[in-house]
């Protein structure tokens, strides 16, 4: 069996007013994530994480964010395309462990229904995906409010 590893990581700027989805989710919150497709941070941690163990690139590669096509796009969009490229390679996904950092709000709550949405998306498990947050203790960026960061590793295998 051959086994790899992915690594992704991806950030966004947090802006006031702004609709916040993440892990394909609708977060309740004042401020949003700005980007070109819905900027959900965790979905694309995850697909470059993905194209990462498969040695396809990376995210804005097959999916450029000067595209019409992605324009607005719910990201779980782009992990399904993302999925298929690497089942077409004949991979199966291992398991999958993201960590969100975020200063406000707490995510705790919202984190089940990121696993559900990833795993229908994907087609696997819900114990095969993991996903923690953390605060970066009012530090840096994510501490100040003015973005979010997320990482995410995958194993691949076929
Ligand atoms: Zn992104």
């Amino acid at each position: 069996m051959q086994t790899r590893i992915g690594f992704g990581y991806d950030v966004h700027q947090l802006i006031e007013g702004t609709p916040f989805r993440l892990g394909g989710v609708d977060i309740d919150h004042s401020k949003g994530a700005l980007g070109h497709s819905d900027a959900d941070t965790l979905v694309h941690a995850i697909c470059d994480a993905l194209l990462g163990a498969a040695a396809l690139g990376d995210i804005g590669q097959h999916f450029p964010d000067n595209s019409a096509d992605y324009k607005g796009i719910n990201s779980l969009i782009l992990l399904e395309k993302t999925i298929r490229m690497i089942r077409d390679l004949g991979y199966s996904i291992g398991n999958i462990d993201c960590t969100v950092c975020l200063q406000k709000p707490k995510i705790q709550a919202y984190i089940d229904d990121m696993r559900s949405a990833l795993s229908l998306a994907m087609g696997i498990e819900k114990n095969q995906i993991s996903i923690k947050a953390t605060t970066e203790e009012k530090l840096g960026f994510t501490g100040r409010e003015e973005g979010i960061a997320a990482y995410a590793v995958v194993l691949i295998m076929k």
